[in-house]
């Protein structure tokens, strides 16, 4: 938990954000700058900088994301024309907020680099 996270403020209902799902271990919200009509951020409640610094017993978590990833896309309506996932690690990957996160992206057919 970091004190200066937007993520983590967002989690603790402190942040810019539409939650759409929250469970013990995950937070779910809109992206605030959508680059899909499906633009959805889902992260681990508990801090973890990137994947770079996963530990072993963040396996759960992250698994646990890609499982309420497939839940929202079913409750955007986004699963039969498909979505994409992506977490950007790291300057060279393009994050830019430092709290690991999957980004769901639906509702169009895709395009490079994101949308
Ligand atoms: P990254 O570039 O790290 O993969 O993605 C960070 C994402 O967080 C960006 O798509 C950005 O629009 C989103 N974002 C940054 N700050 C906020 C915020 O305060 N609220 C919400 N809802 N999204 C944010
Ligand atoms: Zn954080």
């Amino acid at each position: 938990m970091s004190n200066s996270c937007i993520f983590c403020k967002i989690v603790s209902n402190e942040g810019n954000a539409s939650i759409v799902y929250q469970d013990e271990q995950v937070t779910a919200f809109r992206d605030i700058h959508p680059v899909a009509p499906t633009h959805i951020l889902i992260v681990p409640n508990r801090h973890i900088d990137s994947v770079g610094m996963m530990q072993p017993e963040d396996e759960q978590v992250v698994g646990h994301i890609f499982s309420v990833a497939r839940k929202l896309a079913e409750q955007e309506g986004i699963s039969a024309g498909g979505y994409r996932l992506i977490t950007n690690t790291g300057p060279h990957g393009g994050q830019t907020v430092l709290h690991l996160h999957v980004h769901l992206i639906g509702g169009q057919r895709m395009k490079y680099p994101m949308g």
